[in-house]
């Protein structure tokens, strides 16, 4: 929505507000759900049980597509030239000779990367706000458009037994309410897609109660959202013994689902959480199969895992993940940093059979990596947390090199004791660092609503200091 329709909105009546969100999904079920769509549904699921050679032949054939398409762009063309491309080689190879691109690249050169000028009157620009400057613009066909939802259909929720035409609940995402609504329904319905789109930022104790309620006469198959929101639902669930209705399935993306979370989410709802991992830019995706392993979509994009000098990570190491998407012809991304750590899994075979390969997300940013003073990397703090059972959420953020501060919503059992055990665990992880526990009602959301588990606040030359002494 633009920001004067959006305006509009928010200003509406909530029975108007109702009637927009219904049109606007009607319109939005007839694009996506195009010839396109069942198509791709087709294709998908005619290669979900290639094998590993099969996957690799496909990626080498679209690659050298991608590659000759990209030539048609002022930005590639002038790479190509700079990295002097020899085009007798293997796509691949080619690939590998490549320098990588940034996000600020993409986000101040976009238009420079189309390779059709003037751009069809069928694309749509999708228009991602960063936390600076000018959002990052991506170029969609209608095609590439129908991809977004048609993988997801056969390889996040046809893994999961359920479709597009089973009922959901969308948590996230859109704001659907005024802030300062404070009766339900927090709520809206799209009866076209038979899917409610529900308020994230009204989950306070007081209204939780009404969304049990919601849940429970509206009875989804399935529940989309960020696993935070779920979480909140699915604790206060637990805790007052006032569950909602049983679902088939929960889909969550964009944060990290933490071991906690999953087992009250899942025990709330009485079904399984299949996490997705995807780039906003549309050039990778990788879907968590019924055991629970992520599995990329070698169609989608191709992968790698890159350290800080920028060469490919063995099994196991972690790194940066770099995409290059192979479906985007009108606006290649090729070795684009995502900015995300992840690591290949050691044990590529998985009991479902499916010889996709295996990532392991270490959630998390690059740019949130903490570090010791004796150069270990961590990005993850469940362990500090364990056995502590009484806080709702927690933030942990490296001030300094030997300072951390932990913000955490504590549950009403509480106790001072805690404070102490965490501070224990946080020593035994991390090593002699400073610790101070702040208690909070509530952790600040980004812009866009996530949830950060860890925020990083040294800079990166700073970090790099630390390391290049201790490898000395
Ligand atoms: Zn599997």
């Amino acid at each position: 929505m633009s920001s004067l329709s959006e305006r509009i909105y928010f200003a509406s009546p909530i029975w108007l507000q109702q009637l927009a969100v219904s049109s606007y999904g009607w319109l939005w079920y007839r694009r996506r759900m195009s010839r396109h769509f069942y198509r791709l549904v087709a294709e998908y699921q005619s290669r979900d049980n290639w094998t590993r050679e099969q996957f690799l032949a496909y990626q080498e054939k679209q690659l050298l597509q991608l590659l000759e398409t990209a030539d048609g762009s002022p930005y590639y063309q002038a790479i190509f030239r700079v990295s002097r491309v020899d085009w007798q080689l293997p796509a691949f190879k080619i690939l590998a000779g490549l320098p990588f691109l940034s996000k600020e690249t993409l986000r101040t050169r976009a238009r420079d990367l189309v390779t059709q000028n003037p751009v069809p009157n069928s694309t749509s620009v999708f228009k991602s706000s960063g936390t600076t400057g000018t959002p990052t613009e991506i170029y969609y066909s209608p095609e590439f458009h129908a991809l977004e939802l048609a993988v997801p259909a056969v390889r996040n929720l046809g893994w999961a037994g359920v479709s597009y035409h089973s009922r959901r609940v969308m948590f996230g995402v859109r704001k659907v309410c005024r802030f300062d609504q404070d009766k339900p329904p927090f709520w809206r319905f799209s009866p076209a897609e038979d899917l409610a789109y529900a308020s994230v930022y009204h989950l306070s104790p007081k209204n939780i109660p009404a969304y049990l309620d919601f849940l429970r006469t509206y009875r989804p198959d399935m529940i989309m959202g960020y696993p935070s929101a779920l979480h909140t639902i699915a604790q206060y669930a637990m805790e007052h013994n006032d569950k909602p209705a049983p679902a088939k399935a929960i889909f969550t993306t964009s944060e990290t689902v933490t071991e906690g979370h999953r087992q009250t989410i899942e025990s709330a709802w009485q079904c399984k959480i299949y996490d997705r991992y995807g780039a906003v830019e549309g050039c990778m995706l990788a879907f968590q199969c019924e055991h629970g392993r992520y599995h990329v979509s070698p169609e989608v994009g191709i992968i790698e895992i890159v350290n800080t000098e920028g060469y490919p990570c063995s099994l196991g190491e972690l790194g940066e993940v770099v995409c290059t998407g192979l479906q985007n012809l009108l606006q290649p991304l090729i070795r684009y940093r995502t900015g995300d750590v992840a690591r290949w899994a050691i044990d590529q075979t998985c009991p479902c059979g499916r010889q996709m390969p295996i990532l392991e997300l270490i959630e998390g940013r690059v740019e949130d990596i903490c570090i010791t003073s004796d150069g270990r990397q961590m990005l993850r703090f469940d362990t500090v947390f364990k056995g502590v059972e009484n806080i709702r959420e927690a933030q942990v953020v490296q001030e300094q090199l030997d300072l951390f501060t932990i913000c955490l919503v504590p549950a009403d059992t509480f106790e001072e004791h805690d404070i102490q055990k965490i501070k224990d665990n946080m020593r035994l992880h991390a090593g002699e660092v400073r610790v101070d526990v702040h208690l909070v009602d509530q952790i600040e959301r980004t812009a866009s609503g996530k949830f950060r588990a860890v925020i990083c606040k040294l800079r990166q030359d700073e970090k790099d200091r630390v390391l290049n002494r201790v490898s000395e």
